[in-house]
Formats: structure tokens, sequence, C-alpha cells
């Protein structure tokens, strides 16, 4: 299958080095001009905790010097990167390939729904993870899962396909009973461990740790409740808990700093507007408020301006 990458850091990077020796033609597109050219010169460089490191020849190019069509674009950018992205792609989707995103934070549909057609998107979430070491280089541990789910089942009759090549490269992908209900659970737990980690400057041990995390907890996912109930999106609070808890044992993720701790870390701009501040969003829209949302997402904000973001 002829598949673009678009946002080709950590993640979209990882999935293209295993595409890509899946016997498919890959090409990464990607803003950070450094990173483009470093891969197209040295090759992309993987390390991996089980031997030394792999460099992977691969084809790089910034969105606006790409003409080919591709049958699958995976939209991999950070989801506040996705409309500039999918602007810059321009002639590149008027093939109508099928579009798929595994990006974090809930919205991203319907930012896609504005380039690309509702029956050529394909949405999900994933537990595969990667970090972008640098420029051309990324570090990798462990395996991963995606599910995914078309945006209008009844429409799309190449799901079949997706699956085959995802999973032929060894991405261990299934199809999702309800996506949104998956997204929203991924994005409530972000919305309290990266938030909080990432105000509190601490692990996500550390927050489990903490006397009061069932309340801090608790005031995100309360809202996020009431916000997805008038939404009509399956969300239940407890269940997200009960997954929040599952990841402080230091065997799981407990040493681990959430995604958001890391950007902030690197004077990278956060998702926050996507995960709190989107529910705090959506709340005023449905007249369901969700204040402590709101004023988390401007709490991070305010960080962000103080790392000079
Ligand atoms: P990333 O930050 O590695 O890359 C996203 C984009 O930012 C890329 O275009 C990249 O080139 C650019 N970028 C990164 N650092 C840069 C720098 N220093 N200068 C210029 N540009 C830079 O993002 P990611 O971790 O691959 O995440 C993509 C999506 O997948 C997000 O929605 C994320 O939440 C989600 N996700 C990530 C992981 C993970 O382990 N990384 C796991 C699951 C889901």
């Amino acid at each position: 299958m002829k598949i673009a990458i678009a946002g080709a850091g950590a993640m979209g990077c990882r999935f293209g080095v295993k595409l890509q020796t899946a016997g498919n033609d890959v090409t990464l597109i990607d803003n950070w001009a450094d990173h483009v050219a470093t891969i197209n010169t040295t090759g992309l460089t993987v390390t991996t905790d089980e031997g030394p490191d792999q460099v992977t020849t691969m084809t790089a190019a910034a969105p606006q010097d790409v003409t080919d069509h591709f049958d699958l674009i995976i939209l991999f950018t950070k989801a506040m990167q996705m409309d500039h992205m999918l602007t810059e792609l321009g002639d590149v989707l008027s093939n109508q390939p099928v579009v798929l995103t595994l990006a974090n934070g809930i919205g991203n549909i319907e930012t896609i729904e504005k380039h690309v057609p509702k029956n050529r998107i394909v949405a999900g979430t994933t537990i595969w993870s990667s970090s972008l070491t640098g420029p051309g280089h990324i570090t990798v541990t462990g395996t991963g899962s995606i599910s995914l789910q078309a945006i209008v089942p009844a429409e799309f009759p190449d799901l079949p396909d997706v699956l085959n090549t995802l999973n032929h490269a060894g991405l261990n992908a299934s199809v999702a009973e309800d996506v949104l209900a998956a997204i929203w659970k991924k994005a409530g737990l972000n919305s309290v461990l990266n938030t909080y980690c990432t105000l509190f400057d601490c692990n996500i041990g550390e927050f489990g740790a903490l006397p009061n995390w069932r309340t801090l907890n608790d005031a995100v996912l309360d809202e996020f409740q009431a916000v997805a109930d008038a939404a009509k999106i399956n969300f239940d609070a407890q269940a997200v808990t009960n997954l929040i808890a599952a990841q402080f044992d230091p065997m799981t993720n407990g040493g681990h700093y959430p995604s958001m701790h890391q950007d902030m870390a690197k004077h990278r701009p956060t998702e926050v507007d996507f995960l709190n501040g989107y529910v705090a969003k959506l709340g005023a829209q449905l007249g369901v408020p969700a204040p402590i949302n709101a004023n988390l997402a401007q709490q991070i904000h305010a960080k962000e301006s103080l790392r000079g973001i």
C-alpha cells in the first residue's frame, strides 16, 4: 500500500518504520526541517532496549513538497497541528485517500471532516508509544495495539484492507465497537494524569500517592460525565477512574511522566485544548458548565506562557 505519515514525530516514525519494513511504500511528511533533512541524509535511527540502534533508509518531505497521491494517510501530528497539516496537504488529498488518525484528544474527527469526506475517515486510539529523541531519532520500548473504527462504517468497504496492512506490519489493530467512547475514555485518563502531573511536576506514581488524588480525579471526571451525557457519548467516569488507578503501580506506568509533562519540559505546546479545554468548550455549547476543566486548561496555558511557549 502507498502510505503517507503526515506528522512524522515519535509515533509517526515508529509506525512508518514498521509499515515500510512490512513492504509498504511509505513517505514521512513533516514540518520540522532538521528532522526531514536528517532522515533523508542519514536515515531514521531507532533506539530500543533490545540491542544496537537500527538505522532505516526512509523518504521524508515537507508537506508543500509532496505531490504524490496515497492510498492511506496516517495523521500523527499533535491535535493542535492537525488542521494546519491538512491545509498544507491540499492537492495530496484530492484522490480521496483513507485518512486515519490515532492522535490523542477529542475533536480530531471534526478537524479532519473540514478537509476529508466523512466516509474516508478512520479514527481510533493506540497504546503503542514512542519518544522523539532528536531530529531523525526515536526511542521505543514495548509493544502496543490499535483500536479503530470508520466514522461511517456502513460506507467504508476498505476497512479490512486497512486492518490487514496494519496487522501485517505487526501493529495489532482491531475494530472498536464505539470509537467515540474509546476516544473519550482515553481523553478522560489524559485529562487527569497529563494535566495534574504537568501542573504538579510529578510522575504518575507520585500523583497516585497523593492523599487527595481521588478528589482531584473526580472533579475532572464528574464534569466529563455530565458533558458526555449531554452530548450522548458513552462515558463511564468510574471505569476511567479504575483505569487511572491501575497506572499507579511502578510495574505498570507509575514511574512514567505523561506526554504533556514531557512537552512542557521540552518547551513544546501541549494538547490541553483537546482534553480539559475541549470538554469545557463543548460543555459551554451544551449548557453544561465545566469550570474545573476550563480552569485547569487555563493553568496549563499559564505554565506554557511562563515557559515561553
Ligand atoms: P511528537 O511531538 O513526537 O510529534 C508531533 C509533531 O511535532 C511532529 O510533526 C514533529 O516533527 C513535531 N515536533 C516534535 N518536536 C519538535 C521540535 N523540537 N521541533 C519541531 N517540531 C517538532 O508527537 P507524538 O508523540 O508522535 O504524538 C502524536 C500524537 O499521538 C499525539 O496526539 C499524541 O498525544 C499521540 N500519542 C503519542 C504517544 C507517544 O508515546 N508518543 C502515544 C499515544 C498517542
